[in-house]
């Protein structure tokens, strides 16, 4: 069976030598040698000042909301996970969508400035597959009515725009490193910002609050990564480069062997290192996507709908139409994308994908 992705599993005798250093330390969790050591060795990796590491990519956005949403109307994208627009909702802020752009598929930012209330406080905004929203205007935009802004990068690990980690943008960039995404420690995340104090809020924040044993600096809640997780991390992310090589071979396979005249592919913005971490492509319409989508399970091949449905269209937000959106996500397949995907699958795959639009 060919799954859209898999996960990225290196030797086990490797992750039994970093929980072999949990097992003699005889700790677990709270900030360990290995969380500290994944931490640092993945602020290396991405040439970031500052990281936290979490428990999982959803506990950052909630954290980022908590600290800055202020409970007012947040300005995000319907095309991303559920987990962008649970947590506005979750944190008892109002999602306030506005739609995508058709090439790009994050936010659009011409439409930003129109649904700016009185109670807006922040832009959330996804790099969608890794694609870098136009972070220039929606800096601008974020000055001139002093917002927030936060970039929900869960599918962002390793991309760089103008020569910097995509995750030194915006007020708080979050990450997720969930077994299904690039990089990953199974359940996982991590947390960025640029601004000494407000790291020192996302730090208090993702450990109950704690200032030392005994006193608390605020509210918190908990979520820190464990290391355990951060052993599985430590194991992964030598593997950086084969991950990412391995998956540019995939990606320049479906970009030479793909027909193209009936099908869209995502356009990557201009000045981006990009990280391979999916393939989306965008049918004319929705039958001929379940009817590719029929005839690749016939063939045991399971791309999946990322993202459908379009977030703006739950049955627990206010619902506004966002017509770009709502036809993208109507029309996406992301294909099978992963380390040791062989060549005579991905022959069958454009073989299917081609004979059905052409
Ligand atoms: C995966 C994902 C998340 C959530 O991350 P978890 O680690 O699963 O909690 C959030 N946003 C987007 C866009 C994602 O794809």
């Amino acid at each position: 069976m060919i799954n859209v992705t898999k996960t990225f599993l290196p030797p086990i005798e490797e992750y039994t030598v970093q929980l072999q250093r949990a097992w003699d330390n005889q700790w677990l969790t709270n900030r360990g040698e290995l969380v500290l050591e994944l931490e640092e060795k993945v602020r290396d990796y991405l040439s970031v000042s500052n990281i936290i590491l979490t428990n999982n990519g959803t506990v950052p956005l909630q954290i980022a909301l908590k600290l800055l949403g202020g409970q007012g109307e947040i300005i995000t994208t319907p095309f991303s996970y559920v987990a962008t627009t649970a947590a506005i909702v979750w944190e008892n802020c109002t999602p306030v969508f506005v739609d995508i752009n058709p090439e790009y598929l994050s936010i659009d930012e011409t439409k930003i400035e129109a649904a700016i209330t009185d109670k807006t406080t922040a832009i959330l905004a996804t790099h969608v597959f890794g694609n870098p929203c136009n972070i220039e205007a929606i800096e601008a935009i974020a000055k001139k009515h002093q917002l927030y802004v936060i970039y929900d990068a869960a599918h962002a690990f390793g991309v760089q725009y103008k020569g910097k980690s995509i995750f030194d943008y915006g007020t708080i960039s979050t990450c997720s490193f969930h077994a299904t995404k690039l990089y990953h420690t199974g359940e996982g995340g991590a947390m960025f910002a640029n601004d000494s104090q407000l790291q020192a809020k996302l730090f208090y924040s993702h450990n109950f609050g704690h200032d030392g044993p005994l006193a608390f600096h605020g509210l918190g809640i908990n979520g820190k990564m464990s290391e355990l997780q951060a052993a599985l991390g430590l194991t992964v992310l030598p593997y950086m480069k084969t991950i990412l090589d391995e998956r540019r071979k995939v990606v320049d396979f479906y970009n030479v062997n793909l027909d193209f005249s009936n099908i869209q592919a995502l356009k990557i913005r201009e000045n981006t290192d990009w990280n391979y971490s999916y393939y989306p492509i965008i049918f004319e319409n929705e039958e001929q996507l379940l009817q590719t989508q029929k005839d690749l399970n016939e063939a045991n091949i399971f791309p999946r709908r990322y993202f459908y449905p379009s977030l703006n269209t739950i049955e627990y937000v206010k619902w506004n139409a966002m017509p770009i959106s709502e036809s993208i996500a109507s029309r996406v397949l992301c294909l099978p994308l992963y380390v040791g995907l062989e060549r005579k699958d991905l022959d069958k795959i454009s073989e299917i994908i081609n004979n059905k639009v052409c």
